[in-house]
C-alpha cells in the first residue's frame, strides 16, 4: 500500500467534562478549515469508547440529535483533509481498536517519511492494514512492542516513526497528545475548569472557552488522566522547525502558534514585503481573499498606498485547489471571484496573496483585474517561491506542476501576465514570524532525513 495520502487535518481532544461531545463538536467546528473531507469523534463513557464518523463536513456527519446521544466525559475528534478526494482506503478518523480487555482510539495530523518501509516490514510479520492512515500504522507498532506499560509502548512506537505529525490517542484511562521531534505540526494544550483540552490550533481553545496553557513541545507526549497531567519525551533528538505554511496559509488568523499570532505574522510579512519590494506609482493595495488579507494590510500600512477591497469572494463555491483538472480549477477560480470595478479601473494595482502553488489563483485574478480595467497589476507574495514537495503532510502537487519549480521570476511574471511579481525573502519571512521554521518547500532544506523518499529528494532538488 502506498502512503501517498497526506493530511493537513485538525485534532481536538477533551478530558474530564460531562459536556465532552458538545465541546469537541464546537472545537472541531473551529478547525474545519483544516479539513472538509471527513469528520469523526470517539467519546468515552466509563470504560466504553464509541465512535461516530463519516465523510463530508462536520455538520453533515454529526447533527444535533446525534450529539445528544453521544454521552461521555472525554472525547477525541478529527477533521480530515484528503488531497485529491476520498479514496477507497482513506480512513475517516479517529480509528477505534477494541482488544480483549482494552480499547484504543487514535487520530493524527501529518505524514511520515518512513511509512512505506514500516508498513512493508509489518506486513512481512503478518500485519494486515485496512487503510493508508498513519494512525493505523502507529496502532500496529504500539501493539507489537508489548512493553510493560502502554506509555512505554507508545514512546517506543513514536520513536520509530519519522516525519511531521501530531497524534491524539485515548484509552479507557487516559488521553495522550504527541508531537513530532521537529515540531512540524502544531498542537496546543488548554484548560477549561478541571478539564484538559488539546487542539491543533488555539482558535479551538477559544471556541470552547478554554485558556491556553502551552504548546506541546517537539518530541513530547502529554499524558492526561484523572490524576492530572504528566509530560514525557519519546526522543532526545528534538529541535524546532515548525511548518512555515501553517503561518503563511493553513492556520486561522486568530490562532496563536508558539505564542505568535498568525494574523500578526502575516501582517508583518506584508510590512517586510513592502520594504523589500516597493512599488513606486501603485495607487491601491488589494488582497486575494481571504488568505492575502493580513499581508495586504501590512503592505498598505508600510507603503502608504491605500488598502481597498478590490476582489469579492463567493463563499459558496468549493475549493478550487483540489478540483480534479486544471480546466475545472480555473473555472472555479473565475466563478469564485468578482472584481470591484470602481476600485481597480484605470489604476496601478498591488495584488497581495499568501502563496503561489500552481499559479491558478493569481493568473486568473490578474486576468480578471485586467479585464476589469486595471492598468497595471503588481503581484506581491507573502511567502518565498514554492519549489519543492512537502513530505510532512501538506498537500503539494508534483514539482512539475509547481509554477516556481525551476522557473525564473521573469518567466513566472510572464506566465502570470502580470507587470511584476515579488516574493518575500526567506529571511524576511523568518523575521515576520519571529521563530525558526521549516521552509523546505521553498529551499529544499528538509529538517529530517527523507528515508522512503531519499532518491526522489535528490532528483527533485536538482
Ligand atoms: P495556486 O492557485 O495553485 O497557485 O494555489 C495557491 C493558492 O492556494 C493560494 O492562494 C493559497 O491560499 C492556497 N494554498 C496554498 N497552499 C495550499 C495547500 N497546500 N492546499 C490548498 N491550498 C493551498
Ligand atoms: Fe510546511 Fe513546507 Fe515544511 Fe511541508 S515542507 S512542513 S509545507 S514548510
Amino acid at each position: 500500500m502506498s502512503s501517498k495520502i497526506k493530511h493537513e487535518c485538525g485534532l481536538f481532544g477533551i478530558w474530564n467534562n460531562v459536556e465532552a461531545a458538545n465541546l469537541a463538536y464546537y472545537g472541531l467546528h473551529s478547525l474545519q478549515h483544516r479539513g472538509q473531507d471527513g469528520a469523526g469523534m470517539v467519546v468515552k463513557n466509563g470504560d466504553v469508547l464509541t465512535r461516530t464518523n463519516g465523510r463530508g463536513l462536520l455538520t453533515e456527519v454529526i447533527n444535533s440529535e446525534m450529539l445528544t446521544q453521544m454521552k461521555g466525559t472525554s472525547a477525541i475528534a478529527h477533521v480530515l483533509y484528503a488531497p485529491g478526494g476520498m479514496k477507497r482506503n482513506t480512513a475517516v478518523q479517529p480509528l477505534l481498536f477494541n482488544f480483549d480487555k482494552s480499547s484504543l482510539a487514535i487520530c493524527n495530523n501529518g505524514a511520515l517519511v518512513n511509512a512505506n518501509s514500516l508498513r512493508y516490514k509489518l506486513e512481512e510479520y503478518g500485519s494486515i492494514f485496512q487503510t493508508t492512515c498513519i494512525s493505523e500504522l502507529l496502532a500496529h507498532i504500539i501493539r507489537r512492542s508489548r512493553l510493560v506499560t502502554f506509555v512505554e509502548s507508545l514512546k517506543r512506537a513514536l520513536s520509530q516513526i519519522h516525519g511531521g505529525f501530531a497524534f491524539l490517542l485515548m484509552t479507557q484511562t487516559a488521553m495522550y497528545a504527541a508531537r513530532d521531534p521537529r515540531g512540524l505540526r502544531p498542537l496546543v494544550l488548554g484548560k477549561r475548569g478541571d478539564s484538559y483540552v488539546v487542539a491543533s490550533e488555539s482558535c479551538a481553545l477559544d471556541t470552547v472557552g478554554a485558556v491556553y496553557v502551552r504548546d506541546v513541545a517537539p518530541g513530547e507526549i502529554i499524558i492526561i488522566n484523572d490524576d492530572g497531567i504528566k509530560s514525557e519525551f519519546f526522543t532526545s533528538e528534538r529541535s524546532m522547525a515548525l511548518c512555515g505554511m501553517e503561518f503563511i496559509y493553513i492556520a486561522r488568523p486568530d490562532s496563536n502558534i508558539e505564542g505568535i499570532n498568525v494574523h500578526t505574522s502575516r501582517k508583518n510579512a506584508g510590512i517586510i514585503l513592502a520594504k523589500e519590494s516597493p512599488t513606486p506609482g501603485a495607487e491601491v493595495v488589494i488582497a486575494s481573499p481571504d488568505t492575502g488579507i493580513s499581508a495586504a494590510i501590512g503592505y498598505a500600512e508600510a507603503s502608504g498606498i491605500p488598502y481597498e477591497i478590490g476582489i469579492i469572494k463567493n463563499r459558496y463555491i468549493g475549493r478550487t485547489f483540489i478540483a480534479p483538472s486544471q480546466n475545472l480549477r480555473e473555472r472555479g477560480v473565475e466563478m469564485k471571484h468578482s472584481i470591484v470595478r470602481s476600485i481597480v479601473e484605470g489604476k496601478s494595482v498591488v495584488l497581495v496573496d499568501d502563496s503561489i502553488v500552481r499559479g491558478t489563483t493569481v493568473r486568473r485574478l490578474v486576468k480578471l483585474l485586467k479585464d476589469t480595467g486595471a492598468r497595471e497589476v503588481h503581484i506581491k507574495i507573502a511567502s518565498p517561491p514554492y519549489k519543492y514537495p512537502c513530505y510532512y503532510g501538506i498537500d503539494t502537487p508534483s514539482p512539475k506542476e509547481l509554477i516556481s519549480h525551476k522557473r525564473s521570476i521573469k518567466n513566472i511574471t510572464k506566465l502570470m501576465n502580470a507587470d511584476s511579481i515579488s516574493f518575500i525573502s526567506e529571511s524576511g519571512l523568518t523575521e515576520a514570524v519571529g521563530m525558526s521554521l521549516c521552509m523546505a518547500c521553498f529551499n529544499g532544506d528538509y529538517p529530517t532525513h527523507l528515508q522512503d523518499f531519499a532518491g526522489i529528494e535528490v532528483n527533485e532538488n536538482v
